[in-house]
């Protein structure tokens, strides 16, 4: 599990949070592998783990840069997989990978003590906290139920809501309203510097890259 480092974060005059989930709440990469093992075990009669692997992130990512919502699900990576193998009712087969992939991920999530430092610093301030996500709120809900963090998120934005991904504005100004602020008295705070800070800055709102590189965060 690694540790994601939280850069100094000035909350004087911050009115409203946004911040990202994956790789910014929590380390993504270990739940993620370990999902991919349990899904592969579906497959593993006919296909190596390495082919597997392989057309997992090819799907992955070809189905991302689409840039809608429906194109993160993993349920239609499974299916096309099946597919491809001649499977019997590969969307059943879907189904029961896709099942198998989230509950494995969830299980093995852990919140990061950065992020939740952060978290409990905002609450203590009174500053609401808006999520903002480019995956379904379906899943999104479940991971931060599972992290134990529902109480410092007050308000969520996620795709399958708004119908684009971050950087797009919509997915901000959705949060925005929420929030019933303007741009400049908001931050985000995000792992990806396209999505999450580029998306932010378009805007005008002030924005924070968290990083796993190693350093003590300030609010510890
Ligand atoms: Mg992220």
């Amino acid at each position: 599990m690694k540790e994601i480092t939280y850069p100094f974060i000035n909350l004087a005059n911050v009115k409203g949070v946004l911040i990202d989930l994956d790789n910014t709440i929590y380390d993504f990469e270990t739940p993620h592998q370990k999902a991919i093992l349990a899904s592969y075990h579906f497959f593993k009669k006919i296909i190596s783990f390495e082919e597997f692997k392989e057309k997992y992130s090819f799907i992955l990512h070809e189905n991302i840069k689409g840039g809608l919502p429906c194109q993160h699900s993993r349920y239609h990576i499974f299916r096309q997989i099946a597919e491809e193998k001649n499977l019997p009712y590969p969307w059943l087969m879907a189904e029961k990978v896709n099942l198998a992939f989230w509950n494995v991920f969830i299980k093995n999530m852990k919140v990061d003590k950065n992020a939740l430092a952060f978290l409990k610093e905002t609450k203590k301030k009174n500053i609401p906290v808006c999520l903002v996500t480019d995956l379904l709120a379906s899943i999104q809900t479940r991971k931060l139920k599972r992290l134990g963090i529902a109480f410092y998120i007050d308000f969520m934005v996620s795709n399958d809501e708004v119908y684009c991904d971050k950087p797009d504005k919509r997915m901000f100004e959705a949060a925005l309203k929420k929030l019933h602020l303007s741009a400049q008295d908001v931050i985000m705070i995000g792992d990806n510097p396209k999505r999450d800070i580029l998306g932010a800055d378009r805007m005008g709102i002030k924005s924070y890259l968290v990083t796993f590189k190693e350093g003590k965060n300030k609010f510890l």
